[in-house]
């Protein structure tokens, strides 16, 4: 284990507003200041209690979305949210929560992401736990599958592949994850659907309040009522979320990303394995 940084909080509370894409409730989302140690924890506001830490322990990866379940309250999609944390290495930040889903915004972490650099970060003296990758783990099957191999900085690779006949076409992004390049190349981009998935959704009565402008909407011919910001934006979309996913390891990554058509679930999965082997190095290190 190599610690490389300090840890850092919020210089001051940062605010913002939305609804969010399942249950169309209006969600304020209120970032206050945190000391070392802290992680990132979220609170149904009022409902007084002490939260809960965005953690493997306590997150789940589904279908289409990462929740935070605790026994007194839900935080559902939260990737996007810890994306942006992770991406600007945020790392202490208590977030108090006016309904259990996080604001959909434009379907990117960019708002946010605008909104936290505009509040700005200021270091703790507490260094920041890492994990330097020396051997590769995998998780997944042959068609769908996330690694992590050793490098010596953190990188993230997507390649998206839903095959020749899907309106998304085939792509790969590559990055490294740095504060600046995920400001810049990958917190803009959007999350997606195809025309048939949106529909199966409004018709099950979810989403109802969502027009194509919220998000990516594809039909055979690109995009529905809208452009995309990137060529390759359903790619740089799958790697935010891998990004957002694998923060909940708690820690900080040296080592490259491969994701292989990997979604949240499987995200979930590499997340806890980086963590116990995280767990495991410092027990070997302090039993030395
Ligand atoms: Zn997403």
């Amino acid at each position: 284990m190599t610690q490389l940084r300090y840890q850092t909080t919020l210089k001051g509370p940062c605010t913002l507003t939305g609804r969010g894409y399942w249950s169309g409730a209006v969600n304020t989302l209120t970032f206050l200041p945190a000391p070392a140690g802290t992680g990132v924890r979220f609170y149904l506001q009022d409902a007084n209690d002490e939260g809960i830490e965005a953690v493997c322990e306590n997150s789940q990866g589904m279908s289409l979305r990462t929740c935070l379940g605790g026994s007194k309250c839900r935080f559902e999609m939260i990737e996007h949210v810890m994306a942006a944390l992770s991406g600007l290495q945020i790392d202490n930040v208590q977030v108090f929560c006016t309904a259990s889903e996080m604001p959909a915004m434009d379907g990117s972490s960019f708002p946010l992401t605008v909104a936290l650099l505009s509040v700005g970060k200021v270091p703790l003296r507490t260094k920041r736990e890492t994990l330097v990758v020396t051997q590769s783990i995998r998780v997944g099957t042959d068609e769908q599958w996330i690694a992590i191999e050793p490098a010596s900085h953190y990188e993230v690779e997507y390649r998206l592949d839903y095959g020749p006949d899907s309106a998304i076409k085939k792509c790969t992004f590559n990055s490294l994850v740095t504060e600046q390049k995920f400001a810049t190349e990958i917190s803009a981009a959007r999350t997606f659907v195809t025309r048939a998935e949106a529909e199966l959704l409004q018709t099950r009565g979810l989403a109802k309040h969502v027009t194509y402008r919220d998000l990516l909407v594809f039909s055979s011919d690109g995009p529905i009522d809208n452009q995309l910001r990137f060529p390759d934006e359903c790619a740089r979309h799958k790697a935010l979320d891998v990004l957002g996913d694998l923060a909940v390891a708690g820690i900080d990554l040296v080592g490259k990303v491969i994701a292989n058509r990997s979604g949240h679930q499987l995200n979930a999965e590499l997340a806890r394995r980086l963590r116990e082997t995280y767990i495991a190095t410092v027990r070997k290190q302090s039993a030395a």
